[in-house]
C-alpha cells in the first residue's frame, strides 16, 4: 500500500479506507508506525479499516499494536478472521474490534443472526486453543521459510510475506503455470485479476503438501 498516495487521493467524498495489513495477495506489511503515521494525517470523519486476517501469521514481536491504536484514533475498525490462522473459513466467522459508537452503528446494520450458533461455538473453541494457533503459526514459519529456500534455488523471484501464502513473479504469463499445475492435482492462486499476471499466489500447507508443490512446480517448469 502506498500509504502517501492513499493520503494524497482523500477527498471531501472519501468515507473509508481499508487497507490490509498484511496485505492479500502480495503478503507485505506496513510495520506499527507507518500504519500510526498515516491514521495522524487521516480526518477523524473518515473510517479506517484496518484488515488483520494474517496477522497471526507474523512474528508477534513485529504486529502492529492495532488494539491500543484504537485508544488514539475512534475512526479506527480493526478487523479479524478466523478463517485463517484458527482454520474455520467454513464457518464463516471473523470478528471487529471499534470504539462503542462505531460498534453500535455495525450492530444497527447488520443482519439479524447473520452469525450461526455452531459457527459462534467453534470461534469461543479455537480463540481459547493458543496451542493450537501458536502450532499453525510455527509450521507457517518453518514452511515459509522452505519457499524462500527453493525460490532461491532455483532463482524464482518471489514477494516476502508475512502471510501463510507466497507470491511468486515467474517472469511470464502465469497462467499456463497455473494449469500445468493444476494437471498435477495442484491448485494456486492466478492474480491477474489483481494486475500481476506473471504472479500466482501460493497458499502455505503441510510440509509434505509444499513438498508436492515444489515437485510439481520443479517438472511444470523443467527447473534444473
Ligand atoms: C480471508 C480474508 C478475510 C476474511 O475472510 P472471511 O470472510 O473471514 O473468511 C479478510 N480479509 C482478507 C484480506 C482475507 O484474506
Amino acid at each position: 500500500h502506498d500509504l502517501d498516495a492513499f493520503l494524497a487521493a482523500i477527498n471531501e467524498k472519501t468515507k473509508l479506507i481499508y487497507i490490509a495489513n498484511p496485505n492479500n495477495p502480495t503478503g507485505n506489511f506496513l510495520t506499527e508506525a507507518e500504519i500510526d503515521g498515516f491514521l495522524a494525517k487521516v480526518r477523524s470523519d473518515i473510517i479506517v479499516v484496518l484488515d488483520e486476517a494474517y496477522t497471526e501469521f507474523t512474528a508477534a514481536d513485529e504486529r502492529v499494536d492495532s488494539f491500543t491504536l484504537l485508544n488514539k484514533y475512534p475512526n479506527l475498525v480493526v478487523s479479524r478472521s478466523l478463517s485463517k490462522a484458527y482454520g474455520l473459513a467454513g464457518l464463516r466467522i471473523g470478528y471487529a474490534v471499534s470504539n462503542p459508537e462505531i460498534a453500535n452503528l455495525f450492530n444497527r446494520v447488520r443482519q439479524p443472526f447473520n452469525v450461526n450458533s455452531l459457527a459462534l461455538a467453534s470461534a469461543i473453541a479455537v480463540m481459547n486453543d493458543d496451542a493450537f494457533v501458536q502450532k499453525v503459526a510455527e509450521n507457517n514459519r518453518q514452511e515459509l521459510k522452505r519457499y524462500e529456500a527453493f525460490c532461491q534455488q532455483y532463482g524464482l523471484e518471489y514477494i516476502p510475506s508475512k502471510g501463510n501464502f507466497i507470491t511468486i513473479d515467474f517472469k511470464q504469463p502465469a497462467a499456463p503455470i497455473y494449469d500445468a499445475l493444476l494437471r498435477e492435482g495442484v491448485i494456486v492462486r492466478p492474480i491477474a485479476g489483481y494486475g500481476m499476471p506473471n504472479h500466482l499466489r501460493i497458499s502455505v500447507g503441510l510440509p509434505e503438501e509444499n513438498d508436492r508443490l515444489f515437485n510439481a512446480l520443479v517438472k511444470v517448469l523443467n527447473l534444473k
